[in-house]
């Protein structure tokens, strides 16, 4: 599967132009060009150190590369010094070796011509002739050594390792050179073997031994001694002479000033491995030069990086004062020109040093026309310059009003203001006075309000005196009339009786309605002005004897300018409506009663008719009587009985009489606690009269245990009756049958707004109530009726309302049909907490 990938590759890097890296700056933010700005001379500085460095390691190398090639020459030119000087001796003793194996020589020439040898080359230590059988023949110098004098004829073969050197000669036929460890105390001894011949034959060999100091001592050049520590080594690297050589120090190794390798060895070539010259330069001055240098260099970068470290800490720190000061400028600058006070400073001569926006805009002069201005300034208005030179006077010595001064200013545009100044002297920071300070406001608006407000004040008291109700403010618990209207003067006069008059009257506390007048003047106090109207209005209505006059009081509390709670009483004259209440209320009576008069009057034909049965009963039992007496036919007892037949009847005459009196009797409206049933009961009995005329059955139910009632018993009844007769009258003008011609009269317990009250319904099966007659039902003298006063609904509204409780009528609907209607009206219960029933069960009807 292919694989593809986008790869985004970064910007190839421009070539670094001038202009490039000019924009590349601009486009750093000011953040990072502070840390380009710190870091790029620390990485110049480590690029510094390092290239310095990076030069003295290259020189170094340099010079150890050919410090070495020195030693490497120098060591090479004095192996061939000693080369040659140990083969020019070689050559000579195998001069010496053919003159012996030639037999030229005996053993005192040998002798002889090896002291010469030892006198012309000081390293030559000894020398002698061993022939084939290891016999020494002669020998010179060998003696000499560090064990002691050795015999001439003694052997010299048995000391040490000369016999090795013996044998090995006798075997290959060659000079060979030997140099063995000797023991400790005993001088390195370089031998050389020369074998002799002797016809052919291996003849023995002429043993030279070379003092190794002596070589060294004579061998080497004194310039290459003088410049390397030179030394002659074994093949295991032991001292054999000249200087020894110490061993480098590892740690130096790593330096670049210091010189692991310049030293040298190589062996010695006639000599071979047994011999190694090894020279090592001396320590240059150079090094110490050099690394003196690198520290040097090392302590300059740190101390430049460190400097630039602490060079931008403190530039940053500087930054960030500089970013204080700027907020700081930036902030005060703000609240310069969001200031509305305009501010003016001088110098003590009375030249403009600065003017703030705030001035300037008042003014409409800019700032450049104000500073470095002197009086007279453009801004006096120029027919007060007199006035103002006198008040800068003033200013300038600085007794000017503490409440400031009030000035006229003159804009640009020649329109003028009215300000008021206020003069401070400008302390500088030494504490000496450097000019003024003038603040400016313009108190146009100020004024302006001011006087609006004096005006409102003066419509406000206007209104107030000109109410036709008393308005009086006092503090509680005080005698002080904090403000009294004209209508209060008037009544009352200019004191605070008549407030507390009114207040006492009207049976209203003259302390806030808590019990602790502190407590409630702070919890007044929180309130806002508002609340306390709203909250604390009460009103009462009082006759007031002095003035003769019925007046409706109002208290409230409020919140007076000083603080204080007061006390505000509205005094209204209500003498007129009063009146006028008691007048309508006397009316209303005498309608109730006229109301009843006209029911009794309407229903006058049916009380005669029931009047009259009783009537002729009486007339039939005297008659009766008469006829049976005049005959006498009658026994005393029937007579009796005759008698108290006839009495019944009269006593029930005149109880219907009794009931019709009372009923139309003009009484005080008299509210009792009556009993439900007996109200029904004699209503039920007053109203049957008239549905027996019209042919109307009643059926009533009084749910049982009802509690009493506080009404008026005739006015309920009165309503009653009306409600009664109006269905009979309707049910006979619809012209039901027998058997449709019934009222239902029914009382219950209901519950209304949660408030227990006794409704009172009355139904029938008549016309029911047509829309327009609905709207109308309770206009006074609308009636439908050809006879009708249309007074009786109305009546009995007012009844039941001025009992608080409503009335109300329905359309009763049988299907679409209206079938008749219902009218029922409640009065609420007396004593809402004393008074309790039960929902009754489910209503019996009592068909009576
Ligand atoms: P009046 O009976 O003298 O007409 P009311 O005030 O008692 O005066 O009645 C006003 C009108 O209300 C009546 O004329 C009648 O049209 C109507 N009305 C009252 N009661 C009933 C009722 N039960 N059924 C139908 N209409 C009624």
């Amino acid at each position: 599967m292919p694989f593809y990938k986008v790869i985004s590759l970064p910007k190839p890097l421009a070539l670094p132009s001038v202009g490039g890296a000019r924009r590349w700056w601009q486009r750093l933010t000011p953040h990072r060009q502070d840390r380009v700005a710190m870091l790029a001379p620390l990485a110049a500085v480590m690029l510094f150190f390092a290239a310095i460095v990076a030069a003295l390691g290259y020189l170094r190398l340099e010079e150890m590369d050919r410090e070495q090639e020195a030693v490497q020459r120098d060591v090479e030119y004095t192996q061939q010094r000693l080369r040659l000087r140990l083969l020019e001796r070689q050559e000579q003793i195998m001069r010496i070796a053919r003159e012996v194996s030639g037999r030229e020589l005996d053993a005192d020439d040998f002798r002889l011509r090896a002291a010469s040898m030892m006198d012309q080359y000081p390293e030559v230590q000894g020398m002698a002739w061993v022939d084939d059988k290891r016999r020494t023949r002669a020998s010179q110098g060998m003696g000499v050594t560090a064990n002691g004098p050795m015999q001439a004829s003694g052997d010299v073969l048995a000391k040490g390792q000369r016999d090795n050197g013996f044998s090995l000669t006798r075997e290959v036929n060659q000079p060979v050179y030997i140099q063995h460890p000797l023991a400790k105390e005993e001088e390195p001894l370089l031998q050389m073997y020369v074998p002799l011949s002797d016809r052919g034959r291996f003849g023995g060999v002429l043993l030279t031994e070379y003092s190794v100091d002596g070589l060294y001592r004579y061998g080497v050049p004194s310039e290459v001694s003088a410049r390397y520590a030179v030394s002659l080594q074994d093949a295991s690297g032991a001292l054999l002479a000249g200087t020894s050589i110490p061993a480098r120090k590892l740690v130096g190794r790593f330096l670049p000033w210091s010189n692991p390798a310049n030293e040298y060895s190589m062996a010695v070539s006639p000599v071979g491995g047994g011999l190694v010259i090894r020279a090592q330069a001396y320590r240059a001055s150079l090094g110490v030069i050099g690394s003196g240098l690198f520290w040097l260099v090392s302590a300059l970068s740190v101390m430049t990086a460190w400097m630039l470290i602490a060079n931008w800490r403190h530039t940053r720190r500087r930054v960030q004062a500089q970013q204080a000061l700027m907020s700081e400028t930036n902030f005060r600058r703000a609240m310069e020109n969001s200031m509305l006070t305009g501010m003016r400073a001088m110098d003590l001569q009375g030249r403009i040093t600065y003017v703030n926006a705030a001035f300037c805009q008042m003014t409409g002069w800019t700032e450049s026309d104000l500073v470095g201005r002197t009086a007279p300034f453009p801004y006096w208005p120029d027919g007060d310059r007199e006035h103002m030179a006198s008040r800068l006077e003033e200013e300038m010595h600085s007794n000017t009003a503490p409440g400031g001064i009030q000035v006229r200013v003159k804009r640009r545009d020649n329109t003028l203001f009215d300000a008021r100044l206020y003069v401070s002297p400008l302390i500088d920071a030494m504490g000496t006075q450097t000019g003024w300070v003038t603040s400016m406001t313009d108190i146009t608006e100020p004024n302006r309000v001011r006087e609006q407000l004096s005006a409102s004040h003066q419509r406000f008291t206007t209104v107030l005196e000109a109410l036709d109700a008393s308005i009086s403010v006092a503090p509680l618990g005080s005698d002080e009339l904090l403000f009294a209207n004209k209508l209060y003067r008037q009544w009352f006069g200019v004191q605070a009786g008549g407030h507390l008059q009114l207040v006492a009257e009207a049976g209203m506390p003259h302390t806030p309605p808590n019990d602790e007048a502190s407590d409630s003047v702070d919890s007044f106090a929180g309130l806002p002005t508002t609340a306390l109207p709203d909250s604390d209005t009460e009103s009462a209505e009082i006759f007031i004897t002095a003035l003769g006059k019925w007046l409706e009081v109002r208290t409230r509390y409020l919140s007076w300018v000083d603080g204080r709670l007061a006390q505000m009483v509205i005094a209204t004259d209500i003498t007129t409506r009063r009146l006028a209440e008691e007048q309508a209320a006397t009316q209303a009576e005498r309608a109730q009663t006229s109301s009843r008069l006209i029911t009794m009057g309407e229903m006058a034909s049916s009380v005669a008719h029931e009047l009259n049965q009783p009537l002729t009963a009486i007339n039939n039992y005297c008659n009766g009587m008469v006829s049976r007496i005049k005959a006498k036919q009658i026994s005393e007892e029937d007579l009796l009985v005759a008698l108290e037949k006839t009495a019944k009847q009269a006593q029930r005459a005149g109880q219907i009489i009794q009931r019709i009196r009372s009923f139309v009797k003009r009484s005080e409206p008299n509210r009792t606690l009556s009993e439900v049933s007996t109200m029904v009961a004699e209503a039920v009995e007053l109203a049957e009269i008239e549905l027996r005329r019209f042919n109307v059955r009643l059926n009533h139910y009084v749910a049982a245990r009802l509690p009493m009632v506080l009404v008026d018993p005739i006015l309920i009844e009165q309503v009653l009756v009306n409600l009664l007769r109006n269905a009979a009258e309707s049910i006979d003008m619809a012209l039901r049958q027998t058997a449709e011609r019934i009222v239902e009269l029914r009382v219950l317990p209901r519950h209304i707004d949660n408030k227990p009250v006794i409704e009172f319904s009355v139904q029938d099966t008549g016309k029911g109530l047509a829309p327009e007659v609905m709207a109308r039902l309770y206009e006074a003298f609308y009636s439908t009726k050809a006879d009708g006063m249309g007074i009786g609904l109305s009546l009995c509204r007012s009844i039941v309302e001025s009992h608080l409780g409503r009335m109300t009528a329905e359309n009763i609907y049988n299907g679409t049909e209206v079938s008749g209607c219902r009218f029922s009206f409640w009065v609420p219960l007396a004593e809402i907490g004393t008074l309790t029933y039960k929902e009754p069960p489910a209503p019996q009807p009592n068909l009576g």
